[in-house]
């Protein structure tokens, strides 16, 4: 089968572990996906390094590359800019990597949009009272925040029917299959083997004379 990689757009409320869940991911499959690394103008925190977790810029240079197109997609979230850098994306594609966007809905929308292609996942919590008590248990965010974030989730939850499926992340390991299921099947639908059925069927027309 002539594939490209699939590109593919991850979101979840905070809370819900989504970063665990890519790594595991990766962990498991290296040869297959590639995890895109994002531009913020948000500070690193405590660990997170250059290039790994994040491209960190100011706002300026982060302007820069929004006009010079070099952002697939980018969104303002919580009073800083967060984009996806085009070049690295396009050059796993074309190596057959299935390429992997960690990004909140505003951006997954902007790419669905440009490339409809794409699919679009959803981690959610095995349910409400769970994510809760999760940000509860973590421990280290005040009630305030952790309101805040559940006041977000449930904004959030208003656009999860615009993705194509949800990832229900209750045990990590079998979260992390059906992840992987789900993007290895997609590989199998119609829409992206044109090129194969339009071979089968000039083949099969010319050895039906
Ligand atoms: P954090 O600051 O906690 O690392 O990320 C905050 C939010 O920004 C998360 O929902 C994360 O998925 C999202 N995010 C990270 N990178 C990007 C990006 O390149 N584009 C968009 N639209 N969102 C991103």
């Amino acid at each position: 089968m002539e594939q490209k990689g699939i590109l593919i757009v991850v979101s979840g409320f905070a809370g819900t572990g989504k970063g665990t869940l890519m790594k595991e991911l990766l962990q498991r499959h290296p040869e297959q996906y590639a995890l895109s690394v994002s531009m913020t103008t948000r500070s690193p925190r405590p660990g997170e390094q250059e290039g790994v977790e994040y491209f960190f810029t100011d706002t300026e240079a982060f302007e820069r590359e929004i006009e010079a197109g070099g952002l697939i997609e980018y969104a303002c979230y919580c009073d800083h800019y967060y984009g996806t850098p085009r070049a690295y994306v396009n050059r796993q594609l074309s190596a057959g990597k299935d390429v992997i966007l960690e990004i909140e809905v505003q951006g997954a929308l902007q790419v669905k949009e440009k490339f409809p292609n794409t699919v679009l996942l959803f981690v959610v919590p095995p349910s409400a009272q769970t994510l809760y008590d999760r940000l509860k248990g973590r421990g280290t965010e005040s009630g305030e925040v952790i309101a805040a974030r559940m006041k977000r989730a449930l904004e959030e939850c208003a656009y999860i029917p615009q993705y194509d499926y949800i990832l229900i992340n209750d045990e990590l390991s079998v979260c992390v299959e059906q992840m992987h299921h789900i993007i290895q099947s997609e590989k199998f639908a119609a829409v992206r083997n044109a090129a194969f059925i339009e071979n089968i069927y000039c083949d099969l027309r010319n050895l039906s004379v």
